[in-house]
């Protein structure tokens, strides 16, 4: 099965019906790399840059974390990187940054609620991207996005620092892709005014299924609501691919989800684009989705999401695949 594996490393993702996907991997350090490459992964789809601000004394400057993303870029030579913004606070902390405590930190100042209340953490980030940006395909990408207001407040700052940078003579990529996380309901239920203003979103379905079921992510007590499969979720996953189409963008998703063989049949379903997840998952995916029929998989989600139960959802998935 390995070696078969292998096969699929340097070849395309594409469903049964020919549907052409983009099958990504999670990385949070330059050394994840290696993994990604070995394992023929069709970019990055998710860079979580607060491990470099973690496990160290002070904030990375500028220089270093332009020199980061320039290399993870080279590397992936041309493939897309999307590089998502500052997500620190929640189950994240760091030493140095002296925040106030929270009695629910979950709930909190945290990921671009804090970047956009400590702008010079975030600028120095954005002009680090952004000069970054001629190496390779970037995609920048803010998380934890609830109302319109942080978007283009997120945007705005952006803009801004692209700005200085042009007027300063440092040359910056005119065909970055801006994205966001959906991650919140609330941003999930107004994906049709996001989708007019942003390139692609991708969905976090670790924090999206924590926020909907109201179940701490962290919590074992509660991990029984960690139900992926509920059709609460799937509804809500439907809706921000349906915005996404209308508006002519694309969705991807980034949460534990994207490289679960039991939502993927689903997830191709309902037309997701991308998938981006471990990168020790993309060859059984690759393989996965070869199997399936996008056509016929769009007919059963519709089905799945008329359900009452993640149980009821995930029994259904399991039949149609035996007859596979
Ligand atoms: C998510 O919430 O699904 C996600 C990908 O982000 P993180 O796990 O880093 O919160
Ligand atoms: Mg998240």
């Amino acid at each position: 099965r390995r070696a078969k594996l292998k096969q699929l490393s340097g070849q395309p993702s594409v469903s049964a019906d020919g549907v052409r996907l983009e099958l990504a991997a999670n990385i949070g350090s330059v050394e994840d790399l290696a993994k990604v490459l070995e394992n023929g992964a069709d970019g990055v789809g998710l860079f979580r840059t607060e491990f470099l601000y973690m496990g160290r004394s002070s904030f990375p400057s500028e220089e270093e974390q332009y020199r980061i993303y320039k290399h993870v870029l080279e590397k992936m030579n041309g493939k897309r990187v999307v590089i998502r913004t500052l997500d620190i606070g929640g189950d994240k902390e760091l030493p140095y940054l002296e925040l106030p405590k929270e009695s629910n930190p979950f709930l909190g100042l945290r990921a671009l609620r804090l970047c956009l209340d400590r702008q010079d953490l975030f600028r120095t980030q954005l002009r680090a991207l952004l000069r970054a940006s001629t190496a390779g395909k970037l995609n920048v990408m803010f998380p934890m996005i609830a109302v319109l207001s942080e978007l283009r407040e997120a945007k705005r700052i952006m803009e801004e620092e692209r700005e200085k940078l042009l007027r300063e003579g440092t040359p910056v990529s005119d065909s970055i892709e801006v994205g966001m996380m959906i991650e919140i309901p609330a941003a999930a239920l107004n994906a049709d005014s996001f989708a007019k203003e942003v390139d692609f979103f991708s969905i976090g379905t670790n924090d999206l299924i924590q926020y909907t079921m109201a179940a701490d992510r962290m919590n074992e007590a509660v991990a029984y609501l960690y139900q992926p499969y509920h059709p609460s979720i799937l509804r809500l996953i439907g809706m921000v691919i349906r915005a996404a189409n209308r508006a002519g963008k694309w969705t991807g998703m980034c949460g534990e989800m994207a490289g679960d063989p039991t939502a993927i049949p689903l997830l191709l379903g309902m037309g997701l684009n991308e998938f981006s997840m471990s990168a020790g998952s993309v060859l059984p995916a690759r393989e996965l989705v070869g199997q399936l029929s996008k056509r016929e998989w769009a007919a059963f989600a519709e089905e799945a999401l008329a359900m009452g139960s993640q149980e009821e959802v995930k029994q259904f998935v399991e039949d149609k695949r035996r007859f596979d």
